[in-house]
């Protein structure tokens, strides 16, 4: 024997050890549910996910059996993601935008055992239960209550639950491979899909999350993550933070613009995370009120493409740095970021501006490629284009109970994005490969368009999606919707496409809508917009 150093299985009660133990005191404010703000910390997220931990284990459940939450951020939540996996159980996070039927199908099709759910959930599934197969134990994250109690049969309460359990339980130890948590996504075709994610990766996620041109929390940060625990769990976040002790602002349920800007401004928080549509409503709050977002350093924008105007208005109105990201459930979900390199200092500033307008580069631990209808490699010039591919240490390898031979393609995911790369390793989003726009045998990206759409100031929102056209195949059509009070034509937002895209990308007609429709996590519903406006350039 040569030597050795030390195994140690990489387990996420890892991360809320270390939390308590050099981070204790650190706070954690957390909005309840049914209002107010409460002030907590590590140390005591760790008693109770310990305490969680001993009640779930007292159940008698199998390893890796699932235990679900429907819940916002909040504390409580928190200790969830710590207490359940930390037991050796597989923490089911539910995104409650879901329709029934689908919250049905994934909750029997995870098995789930043991549900948690914070109040405002309560009348959603209470008469859902009956369809609810495997499901054993509901359990409501706060005091007794006993309106909540009437509705579901047996429900326990969190406080008084845990307040039974061991503050003192110790962390079970298994393979790092175990199953830790699991997401479905949202399934804009078919019946959703779950990831499960290990302990390993969710570690190996978190060490790549923290690296300084990632996201890089630190125990100086207040972190305010916007983006939903039950959304691809908060990006890694609360791992994140637990690992880098950093401090927590978590904002419950009211995600509008004033009551976010009201968090930053009070918890002076200095990283916040979210997607774009939650910085839209900030940015028009924002705008006309006196604030100046004076603590905040960083915004960490993804899920969907962030307008080049979003990131120069946080950029030049409020000197925030906005860090465009991309990533998907199945990839844990951070698949690149946008950050400089050292040779991009050099260049003039309109320049290093434009060049944080893409999506980004992988940190260490992911790999991406672009290949062809053969699956062969295209080149990284920032101009060819194809679907992008990805592989690493955090990547889905196989869907939840879906053995698929085919799945992975020579060891690499199929991302389902059309992408450029450059030779630096920047990427580029053009689209979806379904949203993509085909005309005439030219490639027209939804993306490009709806990014110069939105810049402008008449226009609150906007989509770009190819409908068909008798001569052309498909050609854009841009749905839009107004600013309140504006009334803008179509000529003249389609003069606006004028020198910033090429004339024959420029959409033929503005239709007008209320408001986009989205899907569960956000994104807009394209395949409802090309149903509805189908026939608007043949009609
Ligand atoms: P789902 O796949 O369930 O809709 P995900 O959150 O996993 O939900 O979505 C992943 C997809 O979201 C990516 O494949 C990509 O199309 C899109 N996406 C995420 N971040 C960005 C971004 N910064 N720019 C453009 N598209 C993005």
């Amino acid at each position: 024997m040569l030597g050795q150093m030390m195994t140690q299985h990489l387990l996420i009660s890892s991360l809320i050890d270390h939390a308590e133990k050099y981070h204790g005191e650190t706070e954690i404010w957390s909005v309840n549910t049914t209002g107010g703000v409460e002030e907590t910390n590590w140390a005591q997220v760790a008693g109770n996910a310990r305490r969680l931990g001993s009640v779930l284990s007292a159940l008698g459940l199998e390893p890796q059996a699932r235990v679900a939450t429907l819940a916002w951020n909040n504390r409580r939540h928190l200790e969830t993601y710590f207490g359940v996996s930390g037991a050796g159980l597989v923490l089911h996070t539910i995104n409650p935008r879901l329709f029934p039927e689908q919250l049905v199908y994934i909750m029997n099709h995870a098995e789930d055992r043991v549900l948690l759910l914070d109040a405002t959930f309560v009348p959603l599934v209470a008469p859902l239960l009956p369809q609810l197969e495997t499901l054993e134990h509901v359990v409501l994250l706060g005091p007794r209550d006993g309106a909540a109690a009437e509705q579901i049969p047996g429900l326990k309460f969190y406080d008084e639950w845990i307040a039974t359990g061991d503050p003192e339980f110790a962390w079970p130890s298994f393979d790092e491979n175990t199953a830790s948590s699991m997401c479905y996504t949202s399934g804009t075709t078919g019946h959703p899909k779950g990831v499960l994610y290990s302990h390993r990766s969710t570690m190996l996620h978190s060490f790549g999350s923290n690296t300084r041109d990632c996201i890089g929390f630190s125990a100086q940060d207040v972190v305010l993550p916007v983006v939903p625990m039950f959304h691809v769990n908060a990006w890694g976040t609360p791992y994140a933070c637990a690992m880098s002790g950093s401090r927590m602002v978590l904002p419950g349920p009211d995600l509008s613009g004033e009551a976010v800007v009201g968090l930053i401004d009070r918890h002076g928080v200095t990283i916040a995370l979210g997607v774009p549509t939650i910085w839209q409503g900030l940015l028009a709050y924002a705008r006309g009120s006196n604030t100046t977002l004076a603590s905040l350093e960083r915004t960490v924008i993804g899920g969907s493409a962030c307008p080049p105007s979003m990131i120069a208005e946080f950029r030049d109105t409020y000197n925030v740095e906005t860090v465009h990201a991309w990533g998907m459930s199945e990839m844990s979900p951070l698949g690149t970021t946008n950050v400089p390199l050292a040779k991009h200092a050099k260049l003039p500033i309109d320049e290093q501006h434009r060049l944080r307008e893409n999506q980004g580069r992988p940190p260490y631990g992911v790999e991406m490629k672009i290949v062809d209808d053969d699956g062969d490699a295209l080149p990284n010039d920032g101009e060819t284009q194809g679907d992008l591919m990805v592989r690493g240490h955090w990547v889905l390898d196989t869907y939840f109970r879906k053995q698929d031979e085919n799945l992975l393609q020579d060891g690499w995911f199929a991302t389902g994005d059309v992408a450029t790369i450059d030779p630096d390793g920047y990427m580029t989003i053009r689209d979806r490969s379904k949203d993509i726009i085909k005309s005439g045998g030219e490639w027209i990206s939804s993306v490009e368009l709806e990014n110069i759409a939105v810049g402008h100031p008449k226009l609150a929102d906007a989509a770009v999606v190819g409908v068909p056209h008798p001569k052309w195949d498909e050609r854009p059509l841009l749905v839009a919707v107004s600013d309140e009070g504006q009334d803008p034509t179509q000529d003249e937002l389609l003069a606006y496409f004028d020198d910033k895209i090429a004339k024959w990308q420029i959409p033929d007609a503005v239709v007008f809508v209320e408001a986009l429709p989205r899907n569960a996590t956000g994104k807009v519903l394209k395949r409802t917009l090309r149903d509805q406006f189908g026939d608007a350039l043949t009609g």
